[in-house]
């Protein structure tokens, strides 16, 4: 088997790597930066606070149980994790307080007896995000959409055959509207899932509307010591393997001859390789690393998705209100996503989302203290004016805390750090800082996703948020298998 080199280790390289070692291939990951994650990294604030960087909602946990296995692996000397219950508190901009139960039947409850939303007409409505996400997670999600065989199976038909009931015409605002005109809290808490993928409820076609299926229907999970175990418990198992992790070591250009690729080159050297997968953001590795290749541009200029503000704060004091997963919704939801897709800013009344994972892992804050991630999604950066946008939200952000806890959250903080989308895509080299890669926001945006392999160029394949199947870990570490089974198969 052809030696392979991965440039990047994110979460979708760090998977690569795993999935070709285990096949028999050995693996040369080159990382620009000092260490593994990319997006999933970790950092402590002074005072004693540590901090997952990026994601923080964890689904789908048998992906990473499944790299273990493919390893001959027991997961759990390695990995473990547990299902969330709750999984979500949300906070309307009403007062109404809203928790969202990992059980489908005690949620519906939960709606019933604080939106007035019969329960049946929840489980109806959740019933068909199943539906809708076991007919067509297998094509859209497990395989390559841009090889014609991938079309000719039984379970494509099925996809095919239900596309008319997704609604494919219609929003997922809409259908929302459809499924609750009753109450518009209900529509606003489903709309939500949009941000899932970076994309906007107003916008997104409705098969969106099964991604609620993954939280309430599968599971929301927590990994023991938080997000950035799934990594490291990952990264373990590719040395065990026998993967080289080069850190420090940014491949500068991916060197090709006669319409294939031929190696990498990096400042310490030239590396000789038939094989390379590129888990960096699509947009620069065309840019940066094959200056002189044409670039498919079509899919290069897919709009891109949101990005995020996000302020780490380390919290002096414990709020038994609230979980690991919290949402405080604005008052306004059309508008804020208005101002983030169209005008390509922030508005004055903003949702916030604050995770706190000291409620499960107690030593990420000191005794009688939390460690906040407060995030809200913001247009991904075309040069806007980041230090007066932050300056906005951070008061935004207060306002709408202060209000729906009833205290100066503020005289609180001990510690703070803040991530921007310039800063997202210095740190990671994502363009624009977004989170997902392309958004989703067009029915064809599945299809204009970069496809997993180089149509042009022979033996260099991609991986990760920016390409087929989409950003969020999940898809991540399907586009890694996606690609490591081409590259098997090739
Ligand atoms: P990335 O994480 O983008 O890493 C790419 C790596 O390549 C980096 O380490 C970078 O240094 C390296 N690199 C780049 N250029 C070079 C080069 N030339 N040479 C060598 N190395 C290079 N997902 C969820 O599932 N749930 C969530 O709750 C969630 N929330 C998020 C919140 C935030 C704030 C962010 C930023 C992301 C969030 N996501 C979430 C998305 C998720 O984090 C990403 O989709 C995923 O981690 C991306 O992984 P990746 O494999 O694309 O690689």
């Amino acid at each position: 088997k052809q030696p392979v080199a991965v440039i990047g280790a994110g979460i979708g390289g760090i998977a690569a790597a795993v999935r070709l070692a285990a096949t028999g291939h050995k693996v040369t990951v080159f990382e620009g930066r000092d260490s593994f994650g990319g997006k999933m990294h970790q950092f402590d604030l002074p005072g004693g606070y540590r901090f997952d960087a990026g994601p923080s909602l964890f689904t789908l946990p048998q992906l990473v149980d499944e790299l273990f296995r493919l390893a001959e692996r027991d997961p759990k000397d390695y990995f473990r994790y547990e299902r969330l219950d709750p999984i979500t508190q949300y906070f309307f901009a009403d007062g109404t307080r809203l928790t969202a139960w990992a059980d489908e039947d005690k949620f519906a409850h939960e709606v019933e007896q604080k939106l007035q939303v019969p329960a049946a007409e929840v489980r109806r409505f959740l019933h068909g995000a199943r539906r809708a996400y076991e007919a067509t997670a297998s094509t859209f999600l497990h395989k390559s959409l841009h090889r014609p065989q991938s079309y000719l199976s039984r379970d494509t038909l099925r996809a095919v055959a239900e596309m008319p009931r997704l609604g494919l015409l219609n929003s997922m605002h809409r259908r929302h509207q459809r499924a609750f005109p009753q109450d518009a809290r209900l529509v606003q808490l489903f709309d939500r899932f949009a941000t899932y993928n970076g994309s906007d409820p107003y916008q997104a076609p409705a098969t969106l509307s099964m991604i609620p299926h993954l939280e309430h229907g599968i599971g929301a999970f927590y990994p023991e010591g938080g997000i950035y175990s799934i990594a490291s418990s990952l990264v373990q198992l590719a040395e065990e393997l026998g993967v080289e992790f080069r850190y420090n070591e940014p491949v500068e250009e991916i060197i090709t001859a006669g319409g294939r690729v031929t190696g990498v080159r990096t400042a310490q050297d030239i590396y000789d390789f038939t094989e390379v997968v590129s888990n960096m953001d699509v947009v620069p590795t065309y840019r940066r690393l094959l200056p002189k290749q044409p670039a498919p541009e079509r899919t290069l200029g897919q709009p891109r998705s949101s990005s995020a503000l996000i302020f780490y704060w380390g919290i002096g004091r414990e709020f038994a209100e609230l979980g690991v997963h919290n949402i405080f919704f604005s008052a306004d939801y059309r508008r804020e996503f208005e101002a983030i897709f169209q005008q390509k800013t922030v508005a004055d009344d903003v949702t916030v989302y604050v995770n706190i994972t000291s409620k499960k892992t107690p030593t990420d804050a000191p005794n009688g203290h939390e460690n906040w991630f407060v995030m809200v999604n913001v247009p991904h950066d075309e040069g806007q004016d980041w230090a007066a946008l932050t300056q906005h939200t951070r008061a935004a952000v207060l306002r709408r805390l202060n209000q729906a806890l009833g205290i100066d959250v503020e005289t609180l903080i001990r510690a703070e750090r803040v991530w921007t989308p310039p800063g997202i895509a210095a740190d990671t080299s994502s363009q624009g800082g977004a989170l997902y890669g392309s958004s989703s926001n067009t029915m064809m945006a599945a299809f204009l996703r970069h496809p997993n392999f180089s149509r042009k160029l022979e033996g260099l394949y991609f991986c990760g948020g920016s390409v087929h199947p989409g950003g969020g870990i999940p898809l991540c570490l399907l586009s890694a298998k996606i690609t490591a089974d081409l590259i098997n198969n090739s």
